[in-house]
């Protein structure tokens, strides 16, 4: 197939290669000109802490303002990425973005607290990730702890890059398991991987419902966590309904569109500076 061959081929489409097929293949050829042009932008969502409802971070998530095909979200190319190897030098690169830009609200006096990146297990398998990390905090003078990195649960699986976690978990950066529910969803492997927190998946969150019923998957998987000392985060939080249960369900932080969708760095400051008079409607629902 077209992925296999390898890259600067040249290489022929056939009838058997579908669009998709055909669009990865355009992805790839845009990749190293989309990062010299600085195509790549990150959009921040808060996550909220259901004690204080005060801001506790944000998540950075990359989108991709291609010149042909318009905004693009990472569910169109990070897989893309990751097969053809590109997603280590798009993973630095949006490392890079979201330290320099926390370093500038940090200068500016803003109240941002730790800024989460996603790293796919692929970046997390080079030995040298760690010291890459590193020395971007360096660079910006930022302080471990103000990083928090996303991994899935693939990363758990690799040695390598569980290698990796102990590594900057070591060195003080903080860990968060993504997408928690979906895929293997093993307590015992966070039992050998050092995490901080645990985001459970947006799937099982829409299973909580208008109802007075809580689901009892997202409820087990608070109390699990909580006898684990691990964090808990909600993500998907789309409804006033869910963010009550979740409260009560003993939840730590919540994120999702009913608290703010992802925002442009633009509007992070002034998002900041008035989520307190905001939260009363929020939570007015
Ligand atoms: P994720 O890390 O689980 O991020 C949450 C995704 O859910 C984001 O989609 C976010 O916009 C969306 N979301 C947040 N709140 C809600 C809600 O209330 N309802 C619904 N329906 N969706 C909500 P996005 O930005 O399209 O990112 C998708 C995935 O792409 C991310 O899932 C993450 O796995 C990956 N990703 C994003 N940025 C990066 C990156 O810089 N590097 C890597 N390796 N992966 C990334
Ligand atoms: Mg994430
Ligand atoms: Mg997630
Ligand atoms: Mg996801």
């Amino acid at each position: 197939s077209a992925k296999k061959s390898g890259r600067g081929q040249h290489r022929f489409f056939d009838k058997s290669l579908n669009r998709k097929d055909v669009e990865a293949f355009h992805l790839e050829q845009s990749f190293s000109d989309a990062l010299r042009n600085r195509e790549f932008v990150l959009h921040y969502q808060p996550q909220v802490c259901l004690e204080t409802m005060n801001i506790i971070g944000f998540e950075a998530l990359v989108r991709w303002k291609h010149p042909e095909f318009g905004t693009l979200y990472p569910d169109r190319f990070i897989t893309i990425a990751e097969n053809c190897g590109f997603v280590i030098p798009l993973g630095l690169e949006v490392l890079r973005l979201a330290c320099a830009q926390f370093a500038q609200w940090k200068a500016e006096g803003l109240p941002v607290t730790p800024i989460a990146v996603n790293v796919s297990p692929i970046q997390l398998t080079e030995p040298e990730f760690c010291w890459q990390v590193m020395a971007l905090i360096d660079e910006f003078g930022l302080s471990p702890d103000q990083l928090e990195l996303e991994i899935t649960e693939t990363a758990m699986l690799d040695a390598s890059a569980v290698e990796s976690l102990h590594c900057l978990k070591a060195e003080g950066i903080k860990l968060s398991l993504d997408d928690f529910g979906t895929g293997y969803s093993g307590f015992a492997h966070l039992e050998s991987v050092p995490v901080d927190k645990l985001k459970i998946d947006r799937s099982l969150i829409a299973k909580i419902s208008n109802s007075h019923d809580d689901s009892p998957i997202v409820s087990s998987t608070i109390i699990l966590a909580k006898r684990m000392n691990l964090k808990v985060v909600a993500e998907g939080v789309e409804t006033r309904e869910q963010l009550v249960h979740l409260k009560v369900a003993g939840c730590d932080i919540a994120q999702g569109y009913h608290l703010s969708r992802p925002i442009s760095a633009d509007q992070v400051p002034e998002f900041v500076r008035t989520f307190n008079r905001r939260e009363a409607v929020v939570l007015a629902g």
